[in-house]
């Protein structure tokens, strides 16, 4: 596989990632190589791992995995354990593990005195095609998601589809999401392959979700417009992913599960308000209940996650602006949508 030129550093996969790394080594005179994983990827990634590395790691350091482990408390960990170490500014930190470690880890290297270099790489589906490209880092604050980070580049992100092998398959569904998102705001025909095509062989469409993720990235690094079609489905995907793991009694989501329920949900939304076909939108419902089995939302469950959108509402002047779709492929930013259309798009869910 080719490897993929992002904004200020590459993508690399397989063989071409273990030479890029090794090289990157080589010519970067690092005062100290630490390593950041959770339990799992310590158990399942790190021994691969350090049969690629050639260089010694100066520490590894461990955090609990988990969204309810992405906050600051855990950074704080992270930068003691840097400082503790004798981190200092040509200290570089490696990020092995999903989206969860990847957004925190990037957050703690580019604050850690004042940012030192990062690498990433992503061992979950969903950090593969999106969570480690694109340089957002961050935590959550409480239940609301990402609300402290910045966007900074890692030196690479480095792909490894072998890491795929040990990850639980309800975690590849969650990534399988994403990318069919990628087809949706960007390529029908990709849309198309992917929804045919079967999940547990993934790993083959990795690259492509890459190259669109990063073709909208690199025109457009800081969101200011373009960027905001990577977040179809995930206004309203959001407030249901942060319901849902504010209320311990309802099931957790997974993001990518989460964002599925707000695909079909704007996918609605669209087809009211800027022409996406009914034909188009079932077609959409269907593949994603066709990997996600279907939320029982109550009354009470969507009266409380409305509020959690018009928490965000409150905070943007009184606009929702929704990514929503012309068609299969073809994204349009900045809509505002009535709210009344948010109780239709809860029963079009539903039935
Ligand atoms: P995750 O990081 O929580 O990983 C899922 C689980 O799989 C964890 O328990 C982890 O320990 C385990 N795991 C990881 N790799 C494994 C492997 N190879 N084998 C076995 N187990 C493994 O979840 P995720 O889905 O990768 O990431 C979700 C996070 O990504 C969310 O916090 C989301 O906000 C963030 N995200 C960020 C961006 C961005 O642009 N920065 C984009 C999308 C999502
Ligand atoms: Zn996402």
């Amino acid at each position: 596989m080719e490897s993929v030129k992002a904004q200020s550093y590459d993508v690399h996969i397989d063989e071409l990632a273990q030479a890029a790394l090794n090289q990157h080594i080589a010519k970067n005179d690092y005062s100290k190589i630490f390593v950041l994983v959770d339990t799992n990827t310590k158990k399942y990634c790190l021994p691969a791992f350090e049969k690629k590395f050639e260089e010694s790691i100066d520490s590894i350091f461990e955090i609990e995995p988990g969204e309810e482990n992405k906050h600051i408390q855990t950074c704080l960990q992270v930068w003691e354990q840097l400082s503790n170490f004798d981190g200092d500014r040509k200290s570089l930190l490696i990020n092995l593990g999903g989206g969860v470690l990847t957004d925190l880890g990037g957050f703690v290297a580019s604050t850690f005195k004042r940012g030192i270099d990062f690498i990433n790489i992503p061992t979950t589906l969903l950090s593969m095609v999106d969570a480690s490209i694109g340089g957002k880092t961050g935590v959550d604050l409480g239940s609301l998601k990402n609300q402290i980070g910045v966007i900074n580049q890692p030196q690479m992100v480095l792909i490894f589809p072998e890491f795929l092998k040990t990850l639980d398959p309800r975690q590849i569904k969650s990534g399988y999401a994403e990318m069919l998102k990628h087809g949706l705001i960007k390529d029908r025909e990709y849309w198309d392959d992917l929804r045919h095509g079967n999940i547990f062989e993934a790993a083959s469409s990795i690259q492509k979700s890459i190259a669109i993720k990063n073709d909208v990235v690199l025109q457009d690094p800081t969101e200011k417009g373009l960027r905001k079609i990577l977040n179809f489905g995930h206004t309203l995907g959001h407030a249901i992913e942060s319901y849902c793991l504010e209320n311990y009694d309802k099931k957790t989501l997974l993001h990518g599960e989460a964002i599925a329920i707000g695909m079909i949900m704007e996918g609605f939304l669209s087809h009211k308000l800027t022409g996406l076909s009914k034909l188009c939108l079932n077609e959409i419902k269907e593949t994603f209940l066709q990997y996600f089995e279907k939320v029982d939302f109550d009354d009470n469950d969507m009266d409380a996650i409305l509020k959690l959108l018009k928490y965000d509402k409150k905070n943007s002047h009184g606009n929702i602006n929704f990514v929503l779709l012309q068609s299969i492929g073809v994204a349009v930013t900045d809509i505002k949508v009535p709210e009344d259309l948010f109780v239709e798009a809860f029963s079009y869910y539903k039935e």
